[in-house]
């Protein structure tokens, strides 16, 4: 079928730009190879001249405009705003403190910089998966032999 064959197209195309960054690759200045310089900066084989991808444009906007806010960002480099944010998810962007480009915890919603949730909730979060990692090894037989000290007021509870 045409029609899925375009969307599957589209898809692709979608997945590649957003791991790509939309890197440049030939030189708008003079048609040459942009190879890869790091950190998101890419610098043309024959005149020399550079250019940015997503990631370097972003990372490049924010570090002179410290009190950016993520619309302005957006706006100010041309990288979509969700490109933007997920870069700050990944971890590939760090917020200064001084900025006003920021994520929310996913859990309680307060500000952060960077990742997905905030500290609190960082570590709360672990623990809850330390804690379901732990009772499923006490469901698979593990640790059934707490011992069961401490003046007698931790009982042997199992879990269901
Ligand atoms: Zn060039
Ligand atoms: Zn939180």
């Amino acid at each position: 079928m045409q029609d899925r064959e375009e969307r599957a197209e589209k898809l692709r195309k979608d997945l590649m730009d957003e791991e790509n960054y939309n890197r440049p690759t030939i030189c708008s200045a003079c048609g040459g190879i942009m190879v890869f310089k790091g950190v998101g900066e890419y610098k043309c084989e024959k005149c020399g001249c550079i250019g940015f991808d997503d990631y370097g444009k972003t990372r490049n906007y924010i570090e002179q405009h410290p009190g950016a806010t993520m619309a302005e960002v957006a706006n100010e480099t041309g990288v979509a705003q969700k490109a933007i944010r997920s870069m700050i998810k990944e971890c590939r962007l760090e917020i200064a403190p001084t900025s006003s480009v920021f994520l929310r915890c996913e859990i309680c919603g307060t500000t952060i910089r960077y990742g997905r949730f905030c500290a609190k909730c960082e570590t709360a979060h672990h623990r809850e998966i330390e804690e379901r990692a732990r009772k499923k090894m006490n469901m698979a037989g593990f640790g059934m032999e707490k011992p069961t000290g401490e003046g007698g007021a931790k009982r042997f509870t199992r879990e269901t």
